[in-house]
């Protein structure tokens, strides 16, 4: 029997492991990824690429070292880290965040040192910002959290997917929105998700 996740917890902060391990399951029983795709996805998550190297590219930060010693400096602090997001201990999608935030030096540049950052995923970087106060209501980043929505909501106009991108504190623009509910009428061709005329 297919798995039934319609009982499931609102938000997606309440599920348990147990939940989870279900809904993967849904979605490989409902074709839409295979386990396959579901650990390349993870692994290239896990991989943390151009966190050293875009922090070597900024002119910002090569300022502060002697002339092409900026990745070697880099990669000391690189392996330097616990390797987890410092908020939720993540090992997924890590960025170098600054510690004290540009905003707050009088030239932003003398924030790019690598004293001040610390590895942070990308959805503890983004609800940090003033412009995302409600992006705590799902533990998942924005682009996660629209899928989710999507397959755990299955709205079936893009009108009331949008409803509920907003209760759920998406604050990006509604194009973002456009873009996601592709997937819905990509779906719809093999009957594999329902839409009705808006
Ligand atoms: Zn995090």
């Amino acid at each position: 029997m297919n798995i039934d996740i319609s009982d499931f917890p609102e938000s997606d902060g309440d599920w348990t492991e147990e939940n989870w391990e279900q809904f993967l399951k849904h979605l490989t029983e409902e074709g839409i990824v295979s386990y396959k795709e579901i650990a390349s996805a993870l692994l290239s998550a896990l991989n943390p690429p151009q966190v050293g190297t875009g922090v070597a590219s900024k002119k910002s930060f090569q300022k502060h070292y002697p002339k092409r010693k900026t990745m070697q400096a880099v990669f000391e602090w690189f392996y330097d880290q616990t390797g987890v997001c410092e908020d939720c201990g993540t090992r997924l999608e890590l960025q170098a965040d600054h510690i004290d935030p540009r905003e707050n030096y009088d030239n932003p540049d003398d924030a790019d040192t690598l004293d001040n950052l610390e590895l942070r995923c990308r959805r503890c970087n983004v609800i940090k910002r003033p412009s995302h106060k409600k992006g705590g209501l799902t533990y998942l980043t924005a682009a996660a959290g629209l899928m989710w929505i999507l397959f755990t909501k299955r709205p079936t106009t893009y009108k009331e997917y949008e409803k509920l991108c907003r209760e759920y504190g998406m604050t990006m623009a509604n194009i973002r929105f456009r873009e996601a509910w592709a997937l819905a009428i990509w779906l719809n061709k093999n009957e594999e998700y329902e839409i009705e005329e808006d």
